[in-house]
């Protein structure tokens, strides 16, 4: 499994950095020793972040544990999308509070320096956190498969939205258009632009998915426009 989601880190994170290459060229320029070391406590966390998830899909295979389904029909429809949804929004959760405990003095000089070691971020610093954070966020999604019923489909199409919002938070420019990160809807979905801040000035946006509880605790300082930029630093 650390294989697998290495290889997944590798693959999607090179797709994107070679996406970066072709759309905003140079904006990784001079940052190849920052990658480097981004890539490898990305390495480092796929080691970590497989050991559980190998445990709880073995589990799953040889003796049923989870509650992880296959037959269509065993929920209604509309469960699909709660499922998803349900996911996202207990991982966002866990994320956001933990993320916040993690700004204070002790655990951030301990933890989360090497998360904010990329400035600016790259694609490939999705996963580029020291062991302790790579711990906090190991568990969530196996433990919430025990718990919250999913479809196996659909356990899929939570790990992709989580590999790629991962990788393209971190790119340092935003792919998606200015109308729809601005609409009522992507007011509460959050993007590079609004994640690159967070890299900008620490003490704002420290969710994950969404801008629930940035905006319910007051921590949300509204998106970057550097994630428009050619290159960093300069406003669109
Ligand atoms: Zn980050
Ligand atoms: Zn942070």
């Amino acid at each position: 499994m650390t294989g697998i989601v290495a290889l997944r880190y590798l693959l999607a994170s090179g797709g994107f950095a070679l996406a970066t290459r072709r759309v905003r060229p140079g904006l990784y320029a001079g940052l190849d020793a920052q990658i480097r070391r981004e890539i490898g406590w990305s390495l480092l966390s796929a080691a970590i972040y497989g050991i559980p998830a190998g445990i709880v899909a073995w589990g799953w295979q040889e003796h049923g544990w989870t509650r992880v389904y296959t037959g269509w029909s065993d929920y209604p429809l509309w469960y699909l999308p709660l499922s998803v949804f349900a996911y996202l929004f207990a991982h966002d959760t866990w994320f956001y509070w933990t993320h916040r405990w993690m700004h204070r003095p002790k655990p951030f000089r301990l933890a989360h320096a090497v998360h904010h070691a990329s400035r600016p971020p790259t694609a490939w610093a999705a996963m580029s956190f020291h062991p302790i954070e790579a711990l906090t966020g190991a568990f969530v999604i196996p433990a919430l498969v025990f718990v919250v019923p999913i479809h196996f489909a659909m356990l899929g199409v939570v790990l992709m939205v989580m590999t790629v919002m991962g990788i393209t938070n971190h790119m340092g420019w935003e792919m998606f258009p200015r109308r729809l990160v601005h609409s009522s809807v992507g007011n509460w979905l959050i993007t590079a632009s609004h994640h690159h801040r967070h890299h900008d000035e620490y003490r704002c946006n420290y969710g994950l998915y969404f801008r629930f509880w940035d905006r319910l605790c007051g921590t949300d300082r509204g998106l970057s426009e550097k994630a428009w930029a050619n290159l960093p630093g300069r406003a669109a």
